[in-house]
């Protein structure tokens, strides 16, 4: 299984943010987007698609920035990658034309339940789990604020 760019971007992000330490000052989305390397419109969908999901707040004016919420931060990221990733199959029976073993398809029931059992391996982690350390202080040394 293959997760969208999308889901990534999101989790990439979500991971950034929850380095960041009590009294740093907020990131961007623009800094968010420099220090990951990728188009600053893909980082503000996803960050638009996190706030609906609750996990970031997103402050405008002087001072502003995205943090991570408490919820967030605990949040199950086998959630977050439902969420992310939405009702898609992992195969495209119903395309068009749709295959004409959909209605009475073992693969597609096995695919289904493999798909569930992928989800169900990261529903035990969170957010504050992924940047537990080695990943933590990597992502703090990959992406000291942008000088200048
Ligand atoms: S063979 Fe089964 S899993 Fe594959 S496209 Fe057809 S219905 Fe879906």
């Amino acid at each position: 299984m293959r997760l969208t760019k999308f889901t990534d971007l999101a989790l990439r992000s979500v991971m950034r943010l929850a380095v960041q330490k009590d009294g740093d000052e907020p990131l961007t989305t623009r800094e968010v987007a420099e220090v990951m390397g990728v188009p600053y419109t893909h980082v503000a969908k996803a960050v638009t698609r996190l706030q609906h999901l609750g996990v970031v707040e997103a402050r405008r004016g002087r001072g502003g920035g995205l943090t991570l919420t408490g919820a967030g931060r605990q949040a199950s990221v086998g959630r977050l990658v439902r969420e992310l990733e939405g009702d898609g199959e992992v195969v495209a029976c119903e395309d068009d034309p749709p295959c004409p073993l959909r209605a009475a398809c073992r693969l597609r029931r096995a695919l289904r339940d493999a798909q569930e059992a992928f989800y169900a391996a990261l529903d035990p982690l969170t957010v504050a789990d992924l940047v537990a350390s080695p990943t933590g202080p990597v992502l703090i040394g990959l992406t000291d604020r942008p000088s200048g």
